[in-house]
């Protein structure tokens, strides 16, 4: 039998077309294999570069059971390449069973730097990126996406969500709702295409652009969200998350005594955190 292949995590451009390396093109070329989210969508990237590679689809609704007959074929010396719509492959993209699965038969994962809209966006937004968090897509129903939101009010890093053009304008909503008017915010848009914009401004300002002009709201976006500048407190998160939540219905002074006394922590520290998150 050959030698067992290798899996190839190749990104793809987000945008323009140039954005791919040369040595993504020489992988997708020599592979046996590529599978793709969505092979309609590839084979226009692969007929622009003049790869006749053949592809198997790969989605999140046969992962699972695509990884095994992926792995099958490594096992045999096949080289596939995974590829995505647009970025990087298992970045709110499927991928991640079959790289568990590869790591665990003793597969090869060999993975490409490439085009990214996280990255992209942060490198160009004017926010920190000494520390930034990830959190993919909000969920969708508002309960869970509150309480998303709410952890990022002593979130001290940048935070960055994808974010679909027909949800924004909501969540900038949601996100004066929970994090205040006045928190900063980034709208990164259609990165590396030709109306790429970067908007600036507090939530509301930003919510009062989106609203301002029906093309702000179209397109493809990524939305950064500034840490809060005001906080700098020990206090972990769940005992945060806990006086959030008793703030609702309490007077602060009973929140931050009942979760001073579940954390054994100093009330005085818990009343002014309050105070801060209230501000
Ligand atoms: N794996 C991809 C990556 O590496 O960026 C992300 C895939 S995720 C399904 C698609 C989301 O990424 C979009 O809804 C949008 O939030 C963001 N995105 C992708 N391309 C973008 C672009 N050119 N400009 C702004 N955001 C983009």
């Amino acid at each position: 039998m050959s030698e067992v292949g290798k899996l190839y995590i190749v990104p793809t451009p987000i945008g323009n077309l140039a954005d791919i390396t040369q040595r993504a093109l020489t992988i997708l070329a020599d592979v046996d294999l590529i599978a793709a989210e969505d092979t309609r969508h590839s084979l226009k990237l692969l007929q622009h570069y003049d790869i006749q590679t053949r592809l198997i689809s790969l989605h999140d609704h046969n992962e699972s059971q695509r990884a095994g007959e992926l792995i099958s074929r490594l096992q045999q010396g096949a080289n596939i390449a995974l590829i995505s719509d647009a970025g990087t492959p298992l970045i709110s993209d499927p991928g991640y069973s079959l790289v568990t699965q590869c790591r665990a038969a003793q597969v090869d994962v060999i993975p490409l730097p490439g085009a990214c809209a996280v990255t992209t966006a942060l490198c160009a937004a004017g926010l920190p990126t000494d520390r930034f968090r990830f959190e993919g897509f909000l969920p969708v129903k508002m309960q869970a996406k509150h309480h998303v939101l709410s952890n990022l009010l002593i979130e001290t890093a940048t935070t960055v969500f994808y974010e679909s053009p027909r949800r924004v304008a909501q969540t900038v909503q949601d996100i004066i709702a929970v994090l205040g008017g006045d928190r900063e915010l980034v709208l990164a848009k259609e990165l590396t295409k030709t109306f790429e914009t970067f908007y600036s401004g507090s939530a509301d300002e930003c919510y009062t652009w989106l609203m301002a002009d029906p093309n702000h709201q179209r397109g493809e976006f990524v939305l950064l969200v500034a840490g809060n500048k005001k906080t700098q407190s020990d206090v972990p998160p769940e005992a945060i998350n806990l006086l959030v939540l008793l703030m609702k219905d309490l007077p602060l002074k009973k929140a931050a005594a009942i979760t001073a006394e579940h954390y054994s922590l100093k009330k005085n520290v818990l009343y002014q955190l309050g105070l801060e998150l209230n501000d």
